[in-house]
């Protein structure tokens, strides 16, 4: 489970703080290095802990928190704060044209679950009253655009590409002028994907970019690969600029750093997180419920 590793062990240190009643400065030091250990532990980026140990240690030092009656409580809800806000507080959704169709582009890594995650997408949205347009438009993977085809024909969307022969801008504007005409309100771009991330496909995402406008440029990456997933989020926010990210495979085997290290990284919120190979796992990301979970 998700985040297991280091629930049990925020909660273990908790549990101690608890049975000691008044605590001491060295108290909060001892317990905080546990903490600083179990964010390392699970794959948290090094910056991101040491400044997350900082804010808590400065907020739970006062008075206020030591000598209160209940100090463990007060640090505990410190703790869940910051973890809240590192994740980045509220909840972050598609941001939707108000005027016509909303475009997204989806960008990553090949493998990552771009593809799973645009036919994700086009289903929930689907059944939120949306009219989802899917584009192929993974020119270098003819067998992406079909994969994303046969996805399309499965949760019954309309599906648009150009083949293999097209280029990926035009591909992409000719998609917006064919959702317009069927007023399909959502378009929902599968770009090309690479094994590295090169100069040649950043400057193809730029031109799509640059050629639909789209109200979201969205980073799938596979949560599985932890500071890596971190480090390509931080490359594509540089080379392309990033609305938001979708952490996949959340589902897998991941100690969860990726998920508590993205948003301080690189601005980026995450706005869903993949949790299965199926269409129908796809769940929003609230930052608050998340923090929960992990401090139990
Ligand atoms: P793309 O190359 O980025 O388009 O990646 P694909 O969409 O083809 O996905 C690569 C593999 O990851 C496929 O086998 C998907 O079924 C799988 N996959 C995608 N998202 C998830 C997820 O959230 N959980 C799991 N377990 N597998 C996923």
């Amino acid at each position: 489970m998700l985040f297991q590793g280091l629930a049990e062990k925020l909660q273990e240190t908790f549990k101690k703080l608890r049975g000691k009643g008044k605590l001491t400065e060295n108290d909060l030091k001892a317990a905080l290095r546990e903490v600083r250990l179990a964010l390392l532990e699970a794959d948290v980026n090094l910056a991101v802990v040491k400044n997350f140990i900082g804010r808590v240690w400065e907020r739970s030092l006062g008075a206020e928190v030591l000598e209160s009656l209940t100090p463990a409580q007060q640090i505990i809800k410190i703790v869940k704060e910051e973890l809240t806000a590192l994740m980045g507080d509220t909840r972050s959704g598609i941001n939707f044209s108000a005027t016509g169709p909303t475009t997204i582009l989806l960008v990553g890594l090949q493998g990552g679950g771009k593809t799973t995650t645009a036919g994700k997408l086009a289903l929930y949205y689907k059944k939120q009253g949306k009219r989802p347009l899917l584009v192929g438009a993974d020119v270098y993977r003819p067998a992406a655009i079909k994969q994303l085809e046969v996805l399309a024909g499965q949760i019954d969307v309309p599906f648009f590409s150009l083949g293999a022969d097209a280029s990926p801008v035009e591909i992409a504007r000719r998609a917006v002028e064919h959702a317009q005409r069927q007023s399909q309100d959502l378009i929902l771009v599968d770009t090309a994907g690479r094994l590295h991330i090169d100069e040649e496909l950043m400057a193809e995402l730029r031109s799509m970019k640059e050629a639909v406008e789209p109200q979201e440029v969205i980073l799938v990456v596979d949560a599985m690969t932890g500071q890596d997933a971190v480090n390509v989020a931080r490359a594509f926010q540089e080379e392309l600029g990033l609305t938001g990210v979708i952490l996949t495979k959340l589902d897998g085997d991941t100690r969860g750093g990726a998920a508590l290290s993205v948003k301080s990284v690189t601005g980026c919120p995450i706005k869903f997180v993949g949790t299965g190979e199926k269409l129908d796992t796809l769940q929003p990301f609230y930052p608050d419920r998340m923090a929960a979970r992990i401090l139990g």
